[in-house]
């Protein structure tokens, strides 16, 4: 099926770029070239832009079940190629190819299918008027620009695509430069599902391409996962054309345990929310607050399941954490671990940088767990990106409330406890856009995902997303004489 693997897709035909830049797009695992990539020019962009606005004339006007149906194709065939899929993805992020392949390809099919299956329910609303008709209808946008980061890249394409694609609206999808397959073989898929050309459209580039999109005239809204940075960025371009934005950005995230949890539940929350893909997860719950009295005990059952942690080639099957995304990355993930034992904690497990059998040129480390942690360390401040976990204790309930919500990050939170009125009690003084109560790091679909604080902007997911891809237009309709003042 994927004859060729890269590329830009515009207008349902495969380009090669024009700009002066060719990306070599490398495999994080062994650091060797995959291939190399000629990012768009302004040119390019502008096609694509053009090709999207076009056939958002007529795919608005498409009815929401033929929509769905399109989706669903799409995600029958992301299913059929899975194996393809997640090995191309795992050969661009550096994830182990077994949760690609349990997790990211059906994630990115079953965004499809939620989308298709609440389509027909995009509605307005009627209005109580007397003497009136007064309804709102929800009518798409125009052309939506989708800009991806490198941690989940297929299911960040379905995320943006598919609610957007329900809604009416015609896309084009910029992938991160560290991961240009996936989303190129989307579009493809959408294509072959009888998406109509133009619909979809993928451009290849870095922070200009992305950039130039945000601010493109003939762009009706762009939508951003990635950091902090290039979120305030992001709002500046589309500030010039006042364009609606989502923004899904960074965080670092609070995991509460209280002295009343179950420990063996609790220690795997927390490996779930510090390790999972190498560690490179927006939502993940990198402070880890222990009560004070239970840290041996927390200790204790940490180290058993830490045991159980493979680091290697992606390929292998046993693996559960992979390469990290880039050699700066690493670079800067270690950085962190050294500057935190300078600062005074305590590196109580891993930290090194690895060279595992099969991939020794490769960008691993073995997941950190860092003691005796303060608040205010750099570590526990800024988001670190990678397997670093940082521990740290307290004492009271409304201590730990007040420390978790001490950051400029608001995206997630954790708290582990069997006492269910603490548990809710908690959640809801917690600043974060998502709170996980015994458990961290799901995401259903019909559950909204955003950020509080400088965590982002907006929702992604559930009915959330059909506000964030329409405008409510308010119609009257008079049923009674004019009244005129005249
Ligand atoms: P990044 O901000 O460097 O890049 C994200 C995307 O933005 C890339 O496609 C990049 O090319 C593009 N970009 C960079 N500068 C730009 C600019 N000035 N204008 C327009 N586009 C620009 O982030 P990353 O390194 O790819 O991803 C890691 C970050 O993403 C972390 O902070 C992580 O927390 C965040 N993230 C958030 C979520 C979420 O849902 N909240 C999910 C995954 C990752």
């Amino acid at each position: 099926m994927f004859d060729e693997a890269s590329g830009l897709y515009i207008n349902g035909r495969v380009y090669a770029g024009q700009s002066e830049v060719v990306w070599e797009n490398l495999n994080p695992a062994t650091n060797r070239p995959l291939g190399q990539i000629v990012w768009a020019s302004c040119e390019d962009i502008d096609q694509a832009v053009s090709a999207a606005k076009q056939a958002f004339r007529s795919w608005s006007q498409v009815g929401s079940l033929e929509r769905a149906r399109v989706l669903n194709k799409a995600a029958a065939l992301l299913r059929k190629y899975k194996e393809e899929l997640a090995l191309l993805e795992v050969q661009d992020c550096g994830k182990p190819l077994s949760e690609a392949l349990s997790f990211d390809i059906d994630s990115a099919a079953g965004t499809l299918e939620y989308f298709a299956a609440v389509a027909a329910s995009i509605e307005g609303a009627t209005i109580p008027v007397q003497g009136a008709l007064a309804y709102t209808r929800l009518e798409p946008l125009g052309v939506c620009a989708g800009i991806g980061a490198w941690n989940y890249p297929l299911q960040i394409a379905c995320w943006k695509s598919a609610p957007a694609l329900v809604c009416g609206n015609t896309v084009v999808f910029k992938p991160s430069e560290h991961t240009p397959t996936t989303a190129f073989l989307l579009a493809r898929i959408f294509t072959r599902a009888g998406l109509p050309d133009g619909v979809f459209n993928v451009i290849q580039g870095g922070a200009e391409a992305g950039g130039y999109l945000a601010e493109h005239p003939d762009v009706a809204k762009v939508s951003l996962t990635g950091s902090v940075t290039t979120g305030k960025k992001i709002l500046q371009a589309a500030a010039r054309t006042l364009k609606p934005v989502t923004l899904e950005l960074g965080g670092k995230s609070p995991l509460i345990i209280f002295d009343d949890a179950d420990m063996h539940e609790a220690v795997k929350g927390a490996m779930m929310a510090n390790f999972y893909t190498q560690g490179e997860v927006c939502s993940n719950g990198t402070r880890v607050f222990i009560q004070k009295k239970i840290m041996p005990e927390f200790l204790i059952e940490l180290e058993k399941q830490l045991s159980s942690i493979r680091v290697g080639s992606p390929l292998e099957p046993d693996t559960n954490i992979g390469a990290l995304i880039s050699a700066e990355h690493l670079a800067k993930v270690q950085a962190h671990v050294e500057q935190a034992c300078k600062q005074g904690a305590t590196c109580w497990h891993g930290g090194e940088v690895l060279c595992p059998a099969g991939a020794e040129n490769g960008n691993f480390i073995e997941p950190a767990v860092l003691t005796d942690c303060h608040d205010d360390m750099d570590v526990v401040q800024s988001e670190v990106f990678g397997p670093v976990m940082s521990v740290l204790t307290f004492e009271s309930e409304q201590e730990v409330i007040g420390r978790a919500n001490k950051t400029d990050y608001g995206l997630a939170a954790g708290v582990f406890t069997c006492d269910i009125k603490r548990a809710h009690r908690v959640a809801h003084q917690i600043e974060a856009g998502t709170c996980w109560i015994n458990n961290y790091n799901i995401t259903p679909l019909g559950l909204p995902f955003g950020g509080f604080k400088q965590s982002g902007l907006g929702y992604e997911n559930a009915r959330a997303a059909f506000h964030a891809h329409t405008r409510s237009k308010s119609i009257y309709v008079e049923l009674q004489q004019v009244e005129s003042a005249f």
